[in-house]
């Protein structure tokens, strides 16, 4: 990333962490296999396994309950091919478990949020007692939603599901470093997580399986992951990953300061740009993220100039950059087409000063008044 850049795209992918790079290139030169029982394998396993542990202790899990996956994608993917008929979700979820549901063919009982983004334990309540026979069922609700930052009360609703006979998934990806993340408290059977929207590498994450549940392997192989995630281990990945995992708590400890930052943008885009409308503004959110809309302005739009202008933002999801349409999560959450069609997203990390946050502003507002002519 180039300094002169402004980077407001911490939900895309956040900037990797100096001590991520650092235990990964002395990662990468440790030869072994780590399934090798000689000393090289042995010095390999070593790396997987201290940083199993970091990620654990970063979540509240046992090292037992952590088994490394190629991202989140796949550690969504993973519990929702669990043998399910049924998987009840919100429909503000993450591409990753919606498509993975269509995949597999499953029966998807969306449950209604709130027009803030809130899947309240009445609506799961309802849609529980009005799906009539489900079969074996899952209940996949996510932490926090990438585009909004909306915080579900997964305990809550875990609480309901489980009295139900269900299972729970939640993808955590978007909460990990953002808020105190306990895999106990969570009350989910499942979590997913991905190391590079936390300050570690892409392509690595993890599936956090509770002790004793037996989940059949996505991908079987070699016997990997104590017969769970056959394929050998990307050890590079895994130690930045881990490094990444022991730097979330003192992240964390920012979470008032970025708050509040946050929360000072949205005041002053408010007094800027006539008609700002702070989406999923009503619910609790996680801390560093904005999603925000004028009405008259497109979010391709804007996305496009701002990045001339050298500002990185989102619009919607950036899983579905290039793609042209509405979200399906501000669609989920009811809001009107033309205020969702010019959402942009900007999420912020610890490192995002108030200069980069005044830069973004003007450059946002100077540029409003021609894209709405352009309209
Ligand atoms: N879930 C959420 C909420 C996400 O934001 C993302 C990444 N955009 C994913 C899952 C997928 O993670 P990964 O990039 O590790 O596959």
């Amino acid at each position: 990333m180039s300094s002169s850049r402004i980077y407001l795209d911490y939900n895309a992918s956040a900037p990797l962490l100096p001590a991520a790079r650092t235990a990964m290139i002395a990662a990468l030169d440790v030869t072994g296999n780590p399934s090798s029982v000689h000393a090289d394998g042995r010095q390999a396993r070593a790396i997987v396994e201290r940083a199993r542990e970091s990620v654990a202790a970063f979540a509240n899990a046992k090292p037992s309950e952590v088994v490394f996956t190629s991202g989140a994608t796949e550690a969504n993917a993973w519990p929702i091919n669990g043998g399910w008929t049924t998987v009840f979700v919100s429909g503000t979820e993450h591409p990753s478990v919606l498509t993975a549901i269509t995949a597999a063919k499953l029966r998807m009982v969306a449950v209604p949020v709130t027009r803030d983004g809130v899947m309240t334990p009445d609506a799961l309540t309802a849609a529980i007692a009005s799906a009539g026979e489900t079969g074996r069922s899952l209940l996949s609700v996510q932490v926090a939603n990438n585009e909004t930052g909306v915080i579900q009360d997964v305990a809550a609703l875990a609480d309901i599901a489980h009295e139900a006979g269900m299972f729970v998934h939640s993808d955590a990806v978007q909460a990990a470093d953002r808020l105190d993340l306990d895999f106990n408290a969570l009350g989910a059977d499942f979590v997913s997580l991905s190391a590079h929207k936390m300050g570690g590498p892409k392509g690595i994450g993890a599936l956090i399986i509770r002790d004793g549940l037996n989940l059949l392997p996505l991908m079987a192989g070699g016997g990997q992951e104590r017969r769970r995630r056959g394929g050998t281990e990307n050890v590079a990945g895994i130690a930045g990953f881990g490094a990444a995992a022991d730097a979330a708590r003192s992240t964390l400890d920012n979470a008032a300061a970025m708050a509040a930052r946050r929360d000072a943008l949205e005041h002053d885009a408010a007094l800027r740009l006539k008609g700002t409308v702070v989406i999923g503004g009503g619910a609790p959110r996680i801390c560093n993220t904005s999603c925000m809309a004028v009405p008259g302005l497109t979010s391709e739009a804007i996305v496009i100039k701002l990045d001339l202008a050298g500002v990185s933002v989102s619009a919607g999801s950036a899983c579905s950059s290039g793609k042209v349409g509405a979200s399906h999560v501000l669609a989920a959450m009811g809001l009107a087409p033309e205020i969702a069609g010019g959402a942009i997203r900007v999420s912020i990390g610890s490192a995002t000063t108030d200069e980069e946050i005044a830069a973004f502003l003007n450059a946002w507002s100077a540029l409003a008044p021609r894209v709405v002519k352009a309209a």
